[in-house]
Order: structure tokens, then C-alpha cells, then sequence
């Protein structure tokens, strides 16, 4: 029996094509904290953050995720291969996950496939797909296990904060308050 699984096929449009427009904003691609140091800091910028919003505060109280918002990633080579893959940040290796946070109403955190990778597109062509965390034979445990250790990361943040978030629109260079993270942001 034929096995149904992700195979890369090595197009280089996730390393080509970072920036993406949807619901909540325009955004590079995702690091955390311990990540930006791979990329020029000319162009890391924050993604998310925590924080209620002050009378004069427009912004979070704690920035949790940052942003390479480079039209391409340095690190692709011609060949469409990584140059760091050792080293490669977590959303390259949830990739085609695609680190979006949403929770269904049972509070349990799904996060959605990015369907601009042909194959994704391909396999799933009616729209994004939301999928719950665990055993997914179809994208294999790199990506699964990516995906929930940058989900515990989110949701260690939201633990320590007093709920607001925050999510950084880095082409008009300002922060939105989108929503308290029990409820669905949007
Ligand atoms: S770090 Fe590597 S895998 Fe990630 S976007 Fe850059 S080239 Fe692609
Ligand atoms: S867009 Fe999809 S098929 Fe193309 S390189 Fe990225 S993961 Fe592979």
C-alpha cells in the first residue's frame, strides 16, 4: 500500500518567498529569541509579544518572537539547499507547518500547513488545512516535534504574562493588540 507522505521536492519557494500576507498582518519568517542571532539584525524585527495595553503604551510589555523580513533567506543556496541546515531555525523545520496558533473550542492548539508550498497546495487544494498536534504520519516528527516546542514556547509565554497579545506589522512599523490568547485570534 502506497504511503501518503510529504516529500519535499527541493522547489525553494518556503526559502524564496518569506514574506506573507493573511488575516492578521504581513510577517517574515518566524524566530525565536535564540534564533535571531542567525540573520542580520538589520532586518530581525519583533513578531509577537505580551502585555496589556497602557495608557501610554502602544506596544507589548515583553516582545516573546522575532521576524527576518529579508525578501529571501540568505542561507539558499542556488541548488534551493540550506547553508545552516544543522542550525536552521524551528519554523524551517515545522515547515510545511506553519506556526499560526489557533484553538478550537475545546481550548486545544492546532496550527495550520502553508499551502504555498506546491506539494501542500497540491495535496490539499481547497484551503489552508488546520491540523491537531500528534501523530500525523503525512509530515513526519521533525516537523510535528517543531511545531509543539514553538507552541510551548508560546504558550510558556502566555503563562508569565498578564494575556494580551501583540502581533508586529513590520511594514507600517507598529505594534496591533489582536486579542487575549483564550480566545481565537483573529
Ligand atoms: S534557514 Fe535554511 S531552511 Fe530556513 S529559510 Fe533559510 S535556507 Fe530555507
Ligand atoms: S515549498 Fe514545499 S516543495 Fe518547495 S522546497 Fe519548500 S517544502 Fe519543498
Amino acid at each position: 500500500m502506497k504511503v501518503d507522505r510529504f516529500v519535499c521536492t527541493g522547489c525553494g519557494v518556503c526559502c524564496r518567498k518569506i514574506v506573507i500576507t493573511n488575516d492578521y498582518g504581513t510577517f517574515g519568517l518566524y524566530l525565536e529569541p535564540q534564533e535571531t542571532k542567525l540573520f542580520p539584525k538589520w532586518h530581525v524585527e519583533p513578531f509577537w509579544g505580551f502585555g496589556v495595553k497602557g495608557r501610554r503604551r502602544n506596544r507589548p510589555k515583553f516582545v516573546g518572537a522575532y521576524q527576518f523580513t529579508g525578501e529571501q533567506c540568505p542561507y539558499v543556496t542556488k541548488q534551493n539547499e540550506c547553508r545552516i541546515y544543522e542550525r536552521r531555525p524551528l519554523v524551517c523545520r515545522a515547515y510545511p507547518l506553519s506556526l499560526f496558533f489557533i484553538r478550537d473550542k475545546e481550548g486545544k492548539v492546532h496550527a495550520e500547513m502553508d499551502n504555498r508550498c506546491p506539494v501542500i497546495n497540491k495535496r490539499f487544494p481547497e484551503e489552508q488545512i488546520e491540523l491537531p498536534h500528534g501523530g500525523l504520519d503525512y509530515l513526519g516528527e521533525t516537523a510535528i516535534s517543531a511545531d509543539l516546542k514553538s507552541t510551548r514556547h508560546f504558550e510558556n509565554c502566555v503563562l508569565k504574562s498578564d494575556g494580551y497579545l501583540w502581533l508586529y506589522h513590520f511594514k507600517q512599523q507598529k505594534w496591533q493588540l489582536r486579542a487575549h490568547p483564550s480566545k481565537k485570534v483573529n
